[in-house]
């Protein structure tokens, strides 16, 4: 594969939304018609450069090229799961900052699972990603080439798509949103924004914002604890905005989006694996239409926090006796280190 740097102080033309890249056509003195060719071509055919839009005059091919950059993905390394379908890769940027994207495969489909920033600055304790600190947000392009690249490379197409990989969507909310219109765009991929899950963390304001777009995405919430003191403890966004502050923002979602919020709660052996905690859940969330996902919290090798499991399963009988229901979620892709910063940390430059 050939690295291509891209021109600094060139637009990236793979960011525009359909109608920001309309109104640089009509900038330009061309035909309105002209943007629709482009957007084809780079979000449907998926060309790498301005020479291959062969339907374009050259003149106006060379035009563009000197104002217009198309942004690429160089794939560091591919790690393919000896024990599912998982295949994750490790993305060089332009600038030689380094992200990840896993591909999943389920019943139901290919889902992709993909970075929206470089690093982190939540500080979840448990949490991989947020080690090394925050770098930069990650544009709409450097999004949907995680997509575009990924199938790509593994010739498969992505049914639905998760905003779970580094970063806290939510901290990139504009690119977050662009990237969105322009995936879900009839003219380019195509995407149901109801084949799409955005995770936070719960910077509250910003849920807000996202039930006003009513873009129809799944909200998915990092719970992890059902009390203040020991979510503070291994989520410090908590003491920003605490539990109860975050469930009525979650509340307002549903009610504005009709979407039902899927939390998410790692279990953390000693942390918040007790019946207690169950009950803790249950006074916050019984009779929510919700949905709760637990996953056995990750090893990662610079803290201690260690589940399993059998804890995992535990912790759902627990919430079963309070007559909530619960899934466990499937590890994919646990022997190369799917979760989330883990290999982006070995590679760290
Ligand atoms: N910042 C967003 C999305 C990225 S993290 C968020 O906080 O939701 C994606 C999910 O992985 C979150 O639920 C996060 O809490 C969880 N996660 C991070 N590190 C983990 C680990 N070591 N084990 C289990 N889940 C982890």
């Amino acid at each position: 594969m050939v690295r291509k740097l891209s021109g600094t102080n060139k637009k990236d033309i793979l960011s525009l939304e359909f109608s920001e890249l309309e109104n640089e056509i009509l900038k330009l003195a061309e035909p309105k018609f002209r943007a629709k060719q482009i957007f084809d071509w780079l979000h449907v055919k998926r060309v790498s450069d301005f020479g291959a839009m062969t339907n374009l005059s050259a003149q106006f091919r060379e035009r563009i090229s000197s104002l217009f950059c198309i942004k690429s993905l160089f794939a560091l390394k591919r790690l393919a799961s000896e024990q599912d379908n998982t295949v994750k890769y490790l993305y060089e940027l332009d600038d030689n900052n380094r992200i990840e994207t896993v591909m999943m495969e389920y019943e139901h489909g290919t889902s992709l699972c993909i970075s929206t920033q470089v690093g982190c600055r939540m500080g979840c304790r448990f949490c991989a990603s947020t080690i090394a600190g925050f770098k930069r947000n990650l544009s709409p392009s450097e999004m949907l080439l995680q997509v575009y690249e990924t199938e790509r490379l593994e010739g498969k197409k992505v049914q639905s798509l998760v905003l779970m990989g580094i970063g806290e969507p939510l901290d990139n909310f504009d690119n977050v949103v662009k990237f969105l219109k322009i995936l879900s765009d009839e003219r380019g991929k195509n995407l149901s924004l109801r084949h799409v899950s955005i995770s936070t963390c719960g910077i509250v304001p910003k849920i807000d914002e996202l039930a006003r777009l009513k873009l129809g995405v799944t909200l998915s919430v990092s719970l992890h604890a059902g009390n203040d003191r020991t979510r503070s403890e291994i989520m410090p966004v908590n003491n920003k905005y605490n539990i109860g502050e975050l469930i009525d923002a979650c509340k307002r979602y549903f009610d504005k989006t009709g979407r039902r919020i899927s939390y998410e709660y790692a279990v953390i052996d000693g942390v918040n694996d007790r019946k207690k905690n169950a009950a803790e859940l249950y006074s916050l969330l019984g009779g929510q239409n919700c949905h709760i996902n637990i996953i056995p919290v990750n090893k990662i090798k610079e803290r201690s926090f260690t589940s399993d499991r059998k804890s995992a399963n535990q912790f759902k009988k627990y919430l079963e006796s309070f007559g909530m229901n619960a899934t466990v979620r499937r590890t994919l892709g646990s022997d190369i280190n799917a979760a989330c910063g883990q290999l982006r940390r070995e590679y760290e430059v």
